[in-house]
């Protein structure tokens, strides 16, 4: 009988060991033994599936990988050591000097620096299409366009891409297409099912859910990820066995954990909407999103994360930030813990005013990773810090 895909992330496990654990082991070694030469001479000759090495492969890791693979509908997986590694390793596998990128501005930050700043050292040349408008990506398109790189729903803009539109777009020109797929997690979105090739995630965020450790994971179409394999256990970016423990346990609490993250997301901007110290609130799922309809055909809902702007603006932003009391001051997002964030005063606040803007955020934008507290203690805390800014 087939499965649900939430109900083998809970059952897919390492074959048990002769001590007949139930929950599963952790395999916390280097590297793997062999009875003999000849068993040796074949693993190393890829003539059979023994591990080798933690860097190729350890059965912890693999663990996490099918889970995921599983979630995402996806046929094969890589995991690493941060998203950010993945997002790097998924660059240097598939793009080559005289390729173009194109992407658009509102991708996560690092991921901004690495095109802008880096890719250049290997003579790959990039374009930013404007996400809001659908037409700028095709007029961007070159002959040398190797790859699409997106995320949807944005950091911190919460801008959302169409993805149905966009792989059929892909596909047309015979361009791979990547997606950054942190923000809705496998339970509320499936890039792989519209057609993206490979699809990542900074597991460090939602699939961890409890802000313990950094990971990362590609997964996607198996002769591109074997493509990938060979690149990353050259280069060393591995997942470590230990995080891979913890994530692919995370993983069998994760619709549970995201059905909740969405339901107390729902309720804050139900409290908020109107609320007289704002000028908008945005959410996947609000109506007012200019995206809604395409949010609603691509998400099963509308996820953790809601910003909302303050009309004080940065002087707000940051009374606000001082008057919350029960709600984390942190720059990570996707944890159990409620957490607030002001980017014009911290993450973003190299950025001018005009290029603040080119990615969604205002002066008084504040972006809140809802948590899993009770929802009224949430409210609660983000409404009497509203007063007081
Ligand atoms: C955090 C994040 C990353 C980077 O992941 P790390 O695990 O911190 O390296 C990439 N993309 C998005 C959307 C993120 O939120």
């Amino acid at each position: 009988m087939k499965q649900h895909p939430i109900t083998q992330a809970v059952r897919i496990q390492t074959p048990r060991t002769n001590e007949m654990e139930h929950s599963t082991p952790l395999f916390l070694t280097s590297s793997f033994c062999f009875d003999d030469a000849e068993e040796m001479r074949a693993a190393f000759a890829g003539e059979n599936n023994n591990n080798i090495y933690s860097r190729f492969s350890n059965p912890t890791v693999q663990e996490f990988i099918d889970k995921m693979c599983v979630l995402e509908g996806a046929e094969a997986g890589f995991a690493t050591s941060s998203g950010m590694s993945a997002i790097f390793g998924c660059f240097m596998t598939f793009l080559n000097s005289g390729d173009h990128l194109l992407s658009c501005k509102s991708i996560f930050g690092s991921t901004h620096t690495i095109v802008t700043k880096y890719l250049h050292r290997w003579n790959i040349e990039y374009s930013y299409a404007d996400i809001t408008k659908p037409e700028s990506w095709e007029s961007l398109i070159r002959p040398n366009t190797k790859m699409i790189y997106i995320e949807t729903p944005t950091n911190p803009g919460l801008d959302i891409v169409d993805l149905e539109w966009l792989c059929q777009l892909a596909k047309q020109h015979k361009i791979l297409l990547i997606v950054d797929n942190c923000f809705a997690t496998p339970i509320l979105q499936k890039p792989a099912a519209f057609g993206a090739d490979l699809v990542l995630h900074s597991a460090t965020k939602w699939l961890d859910g409890q802000g313990r450790v950094l990971g990362g994971v590609v997964v996607g179409k198996k002769e591109l990820i074997q493509e990938l394999y060979l690149f990353c256990r050259n280069t060393g970016p591995s997942l470590s066995p230990f995080n891979a423990w913890l994530l692919s346990k995370s993983l069998e609490t994760l619709d549970v954990r995201m059905q909740r993250h969405c339901d107390n997301a729902e309720a804050l901007v139900k409290a908020l909407d109107g609320h007289a110290k704002l000028n908008w609130i945005k959410y996947p799922f609000h109506p007012s999103h200019p995206m809604y309809a395409v949010a609603k055909k691509q998400m099963t809902r509308g996820g953790g994360l809601v910003t909302f702007d303050l009309k004080g603006g940065v002087s707000s932003g940051v009374k606000f930030m001082d008057a919350l009391q029960m709600l984390s001051l942190t720059s990570n997002l996707g944890d159990t813990r409620s957490i607030a964030s002001h980017p014009a005063s911290t993450t973003h606040s190299k950025l001018s005013a005009e290029e603040q803007e080119s990615v969604g955020i205002t002066p008084g934008l504040i972006r809140v990773s809802v948590g899993l507290e009770h929802v009224e203690d949430i409210i609660a805390d983000i409404v009497q810090a509203l007063d007081k800014s």
